[in-house]
This record gives C-alpha cells, structure tokens and sequence, in this order.
C-alpha cells in the first residue's frame, strides 16, 4: 500500500499556490474576480504559434489539479508554444477546501468537502457554461473566447465512489479504474475538434497505463442524432461546440485527502508534458486549419418571437452576432462554431423533454 506522509499544514495552502506562481517564471495576470472577491489569474510562458490553454480547479475539491499545473509550469519553458494556465478557476471553492480540510484531513469517501466544489453562491461553475451567471464563468469564457486557444486541457479529479476507508490499493474502487479521460466527439462539434482530441486521447492512454500501472478509462461520449446534442453548460462541452479541442482529464482523487497525493499530481504533470510533445508533433495539423468565416440563416419569419429573443439574446450573451434581413436571421460565425450554434437552436426550439 502506498500512502504517502505529504501532511503539511501548506498542503493545499491556497497562499502557498501564489508563491508558486510568481516562482513558475510565467507572466501573470488577472482576468477577473470570484464573487468572495479573489482574483482569476493566468499563467503565461513561451512562444510559438500555438496557444494551449490548461484549466485547472473549476472544482475547488479537486487540489491535485492545481499543484500540477503550477509545478508543470514552473518545469516548461515550453519553446515553440504559447502556453496558458488558469491554476484556481474556482479561487472560493479552494479556499473553502482549504479551511475544511485543515480541520478534517483524513482521506475518507465522505470527506469530499461537496460544498467546495461549488463557489461562494452554491454553483457549479462547470455546470454554468450556457447560463454564464457567475463571475468566474463569465471572466474565463471570455478570455478563452478572446484567445481561442488551438488546444485546451480540463483538469479535474473525480469521486471516491464507494463508501469505505481508505481503499486497499489504488485501483480497489468500484469500476477499477483510477483516471479517466474524454475527448469531444459531441453531436454538432467540429471535425477537426473530433479528430484531434480522439487522436490525442488514443497516444496518451497507453503511455500514461505502462508508466503508473493505472488503468486508464476513455471516455466517448458519441453522439450520432440529432437527439443526441450535448448541453452545453458544461465547459467540455462548451470548448468543444465552440470549435476549441479540448480534452478532461480526471484522476481519482476527491475525498482522497493526501491519500496517492504525490501520484495523483504527477500523473497530471506527465499527461500534460506528452500532450504538449504531442501537439508539438502535430503542429502541422494545427497550423493547416481552415476556419472560415460562415453565414447562417434561419427562417425568422417562421419563429416564434419569444424564442426568437431568447435564441438571439443567448448568442449575443456568448459574444455571436446576428441580424435580421428581410425574413431571414443571420448569424455571421466561424465554421467551427455552427455546431454552437445549431445547439443553441435545438435547444430553444426542438427539444422537448423540458
Ligand atoms: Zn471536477
């Protein structure tokens, strides 16, 4: 069995996450505020024609995250890659884990501190990428809508399932498992976004299986009909709709405490270093992308007016223009983006199931 004695009362010391950001040789800066007022701050390092944006934390009871991308930070000068890192996009929920966690640190199913996933007004910060109602969503969407990153890496950890305590070995939960990963073949999604994320996904699964002895599971969450659109309140989701490859990427970790800590974030680290080689092997595929300006139209003199108000008020909430000539809605995109697009139209005028 393999725990390992990491306790430090600076574990999971969200002040202690700021010293490593200034120490992690990246220019910083803040593209927002959390509702409890804690800045949203980026990580900036290298140069290159590719952007790669990595999301850490949007859950604040998954700390492994964090640590992760700020020491992959720190060890990347990352040459030929213009790379981006959001370290606490969730900063209240953190500093909530943070206090729970001093005053209970044992590693246990129901230490999962559920109250620090959410930010200081009880949300689901990855559940409001539609809705864009709180301050963290709204300050993330749009730098990431302003820097549309070539790639974007959702980091995360998931649930100790089973109630229990603490687990024999690593791979002693229900499905077996340790990591999961999903990549973004969502109904609508571009095909580039599909190809690339499935293709990224595919080299990392065995090299990150033989190196920790973990197993890994690959999500694919493949949608084929039109019934099978994906909301896109999720940030995955969202990414993907958007014409943004992103890939999750989830250890087993939340209530674990400091329970496989040091694995749990090199881990991490290691599917964020093969990534970057990846990308940088496929650069010519990144670089080829055609994504040209579209137009599509939508029959306005058919709709239904409130709909219609709601359908364009939500692309203009998302920063889509449109504009209505003759009997026709335009909406003037990206080829990439018709899938957002197409979603947000089923979603206000087919669905049926609410
Ligand atoms: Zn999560």
């Amino acid at each position: 069995m393999e725990i390992e004695n990491t306790f430090s009362i600076r574990t999971f010391s969200i002040e202690k996450y700021h010293e490593l950001a200034l120490d992690s040789g990246a220019e910083i800066f803040t593209i927002g505020y959390s509702n409890e007022n804690r800045p949203i701050e980026v990580l900036k390092k290298g140069s290159g024609k590719l952007k790669v944006l990595f999301i850490a934390r949007i859950h604040g009871n998954e700390p492994a995250t964090t640590q992760a991308l700020l020491e992959f930070f720190k060890d990347n000068d990352f040459d030929g890659i213009e790379a981006y890192g959001i370290f606490l996009a969730n900063p209240d929920g953190a500093a909530l884990y943070e206090q729970l966690w001093l005053k209970n640190p044992e590693p246990f199913w129901g230490n999962n501190f559920s109250d620090a996933r959410l930010n200081f007004n009880k949300v689901d910060i990855n559940r409001d990428w539609l809705e864009l109602s709180q301050n963290e969503t709204r300050a993330i969407q749009e730098f990431i809508i302003s820097l549309r990153p070539d790639y974007a890496v959702d980091m995360h950890e998931y649930y100790w399932g089973e109630s229990g305590y603490p687990p024999k070995y690593p791979t002693d939960d229900a499905d077996g498992f340790m990591v999961t990963m999903t990549d973004a073949p969502f109904f609508g999604a571009d095909e580039f976004v599909k190809y690339i994320t499935e293709e990224s996904m595919n080299y990392l699964i065995p090299k990150l299986e033989r190196e920790f002895n973990w197993k890994i599971k690959p999500r694919h969450f493949l949608g084929t009909s039109r019934d099978s659109y994906e909301n896109p309140s999720f940030l995955g989701i969202y990414l993907s709709l958007r014409g943004i490859p992103k890939l999750l990427i989830e250890t087993w970790g939340v209530g674990c405490s400091t329970l496989f800590l040091e694995k749990r974030i090199e881990f991490h680290k290691k599917a964020l270093s093969y990534l970057i080689s990846w990308i940088e092997d496929n650069k010519k595929a990144f670089l080829l992308r055609v994504d040209k300006p579209v137009e599509m139209e939508f029959n306005y003199i058919d709709m239904d007016l409130e709909k219609f108000n709601s359908f364009s008020g939500l692309l203009i909430q998302h920063g889509i223009k449109g504009e209505i000539v003759g009997d026709k809605f335009i909406v003037h995109t990206i080829s990439s983006e018709k899938g957002f697009i197409n979603t947000i139209y089923f979603l206000i005028f087919e669905r049926t199931d609410n």
